[in-house]
Parts: structure tokens; sequence; C-alpha cells
């Protein structure tokens, strides 16, 4: 059987120059990869010697077959789990540090972190510039390059992180430690970045060829993140088992590989539906409990092993796509990704007409306060206007949604919102017919 084609959407980036390229016309410098800068000042350690040779992107824009990216080289989930961060550092032996953080993570985070400074550690403040771009990655690159840095300590969000992989990649496959302030993704742990442009249009992800030193995870900082993190990221990983199945039923049986990531996905669904609306309530509460713990560790570790070992065969395919398609409205700025995936995820079912499981998900979406409708999303803008807008772009030429295992057009989309928005009509009206009264939406 053969494989399907790595994502397409991997953002590709121009070729490094070519050592044999003719020297009489030089070509113009790659615009996405920064002057390399000659290392000197610090002590030498294991990577330095060659950070001047790895300072040209090496993304992973080919491949044939399954590729297991595992994850993280080390993944702590503990109170205390940044206490490790000295020892991780002494036994690479950095010396020099950039944190690269978003201001609202890294308050949360700081009476976590210990003193770094004052274990000799040097460390470069680098803030966030809002946006996981090409270009914030580039300028980041840069800074760590220019700052003759041994190691990158991430603290914040999805997109924080993202980018720090992005800059610690092209700086020279710097060590990377990733310290996540919202559990409302699997990005600590995928071997990825999702790009975007300026504005926040989604444009794809890359791959990359090398993932973080550690993962560093402190639930005490998660537990105060706001709750409407967790449930979109409940949405986000609730797609793994949708988006995924197809392409890994598609996948050869005999690939152990596969059955892994097989097994993460049908997880991610059955503790999501076990606990998550018990997780939601407990973290209103303030309390740490064993559901909220679990279903944390699947949104940002178990989501991302369905990738990890899954590789081309465990990727986002409909929902992901539609989601990019709702990104692009103006009312939808400030929704979170999580949040139109949830959506995305039915659109998708009733693409595929797999009606029983929009039904079985309807009643989960409303358990746990996630979008059934474009209402619920909180949509202004006219609504057909706004379903062709939507098609338009998750059917754009390298999009997820071509990883369906069928050719899917802008009007099989708009067919498919069309649907589900007649169904949850109906689903509604028979509802408000039932004496008791079971859900309990809290976006519509
Ligand atoms: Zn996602």
């Amino acid at each position: 059987m053969s494989a399907r084609p790595a994502p397409s959407t991997a953002v590709s980036t121009p070729p490094p120059t070519s050592p044999s390229a003719p020297q009489s016309a030089p070509a113009p410098a790659p615009a996405l990869t920064p002057e390399p800068v000659l290392v000197s000042g610090l002590a030498p350690a294991p990577a330095r010697s060659l950070l001047r040779e790895r300072t040209i992107p090496r993304l992973v824009t080919q491949e044939s077959g399954l590729v297991a990216r595992v994850g993280p080289q080390q993944y702590t989930f503990r109170r205390g789990a940044l206490d490790d961060l000295v020892r991780i550092l002494d036994e690479g032996g950095y010396r020099s540090l950039a944190l690269v953080h978003g201001e609202v993570g890294l308050g949360k985070a700081r009476p976590f972190l210990p003193d770094l400074e004052k274990s000799g550690i040097e460390v470069l403040d680098i803030p966030f510039g809002g946006e996981c771009t090409l270009a914030e990655s580039e300028r980041i690159a840069d800074l760590l390059v220019k700052g003759d840095l041994h190691a990158v300590l991430a603290v914040g969000g999805g997109k924080v992180l993202d980018t720090a992989k992005a800059a610690a990649l092209r700086a020279g496959d710097l060590p990377l430690i990733l310290v996540p302030t919202l559990a409302s993704n699997c990005a600590p742990w995928a071997c990825l970045s999702v790009m975007y442009e300026a504005d926040g249009t989604p444009i794809g992800h890359e791959i990359h060829s090398t993932q973080a030193k550690a993962l560093l995870v402190e639930p005490r900082i998660l537990l105060d993140s706001p709750l409407e993190t967790l449930r979109a990221g409940i949405g986000d990983t609730l797609a793994k088992w949708y988006e995924c199945v197809g392409g890994l039923e598609a996948a050869p049986a005999s690939d152990l590989c596969v059955g892994l990531a097989t097994h993460a996905a049908r997880q991610c669904r059955d503790v999501l539906l076990g606990d998550g609306a018990q997780a939601l309530a407990d973290m209103d509460a303030g309390t740490d409990s064993e559901q909220w713990r679990r279903v944390v560790q699947v949104v940002i570790m178990t989501a991302g092993l369905v990738g990890s070992f899954g590789g081309s065969f465990g990727r986002a395919t409909g929902a992901h796509a539609v989601h990019d398609g709702i990104s692009v409205l103006t009312s939808q700025a400030q929704t979170p990704h999580g949040t139109k995936v949830a959506y995305g995820t039915l659109v998708q079912l009733s693409l595929e007409g797999r009606w029983e499981e929009v039904d079985d998900l309807d009643a989960v979406h409303d358990a746990l306060g996630l979008p059934c409708t474009l209402g619920d999303l909180g949509v202004t803008e006219d609504p057909s206007e706004a379903v062709r807008t939507i098609a338009h772009v998750a059917t754009l030429a390298g999009k997820t949604i071509h990883n369906l295992p069928f050719p899917v057009t802008a009007r099989d989309v708009e067919r498919a919102i069309e649907a589900l928005e007649d169904h949850e009509s109906a689903r509604r009206r028979d509802h408000m017919r039932t004496p008791i009264h079971t859900g309990g939406h809290t976006n519509g």
C-alpha cells in the first residue's frame, strides 16, 4: 500500500545555496536564512562547534512513508518540574540561555522558575512578538546567533513554543527546553510549528528534523490558566480521533508505530469523553484532581503522540482545514484555535456522512460547552457569505482537507456546513419539545 504524501502545507523555504553553484553569478541570499555569525567568547558547549554550519533552516519538506518523531527527549509533569532546569543545563554544559517568552505566561511561570543567574547562567531576555510568523522566528534566530547562546528556554502558550522551536532550529539546532503555560493544544509535544501571517491567518506548518531537549510541565501554572484555553484544548484533542482514524486505518497493519498512534488517538477520545467535563469543573474550582491531570496530559502529550507515531498517517485532515476557513472571518479573530477545530470536526463528520457520530459528539459538545453551530461560535457575518468563505479557504490547494481519502471541493464543504446547521436546528427544536433538559451549553 502506498503512503500518502507528506502534508503539502509544510512551509517551504528557499533551498540553501548549492556549494557547486557557479561563482561568477552569485545567487541572492535566501530570504529566510540569517547571516552566519562567528562563534566566539563563551566557553565551548557541545553544540557550539557546529553552529556556523547549522545556520541554514533544515525543515522537512519531503518524506516518503512513515517517519516517527516520538517526542521531547525528557518529559516531566509534576509539581516542582521546573526545579529540573538547572540540572538539565548543568548536564548539557550550557552556561548561557535565551529566555523566549510571552508576557502573561512568564508572569505565571516566574514563581516556579529557579534563579538561573544565581546558578551562574547568563540569561538573554527575548519577549515574543505576538504571532508565530516566519519573520518572527527569523528575528529570534538572529538574536540567538548574535547572542552567542548555548540553549533556549521557551515559556508560554503554543505560539510562543512553536516560534521558539522554529527559531532554535534556524539558529543552529540549539538545545530547547519548553515550559507550557497553557493546556490548549499539543504544541509543547509536537515536532512542528504552525505558522501564521502577521494578521493571524494560518499558512501551514513546518515539520522539524529535531525535537526539544526537555518538556517541563508544572501543573500549578496550568491550573492558574484561563478555563477557556483548556476547553479549547479539549476541542482540539477530540479532533485527533475523528480526523486521523481514517488515515490510520488505511496504513499498513504491520506497522506497529501506526498501532501506537491509533491507541493514542483512541485514548484522546476516551479520556476526554470520560473525564473532560469533570476536569473543566475541577479547574474552575481550582482543584488539582486526577481527572484534570489526565485531561491536561492528554491535550499536551497524548494528542502529540498521534502525529509522533503516525507521521503523515496521523496528521490533521478536515477539521483543521475548516478551522483555517473560520479563522479568516473578522468575528473569529479572538476565538481559540481548539474551539474552531471543534466545530470543524462536526463539519468533517457531516462531509463524510457520519451522522451517528455527529449525534454522539453533539451531546459531548453540549456537556463541555463546545460549539455545534456557527451561531455558537459567535459568527456575526452574513451566514451564506460566511459559509462560502469558510468553504473556499478550507479547500485551497495544500489545505489538510485534501489528506482525506476522497476529493473535496468548496461546494462539498458548503453543503456539509449547511447540512450540519440544518441538523443542529432540528435537534434544538426537538430538544425544546423534550420535557427534561440535559444540555449544559454555554456558548449559544
Ligand atoms: Zn490543532
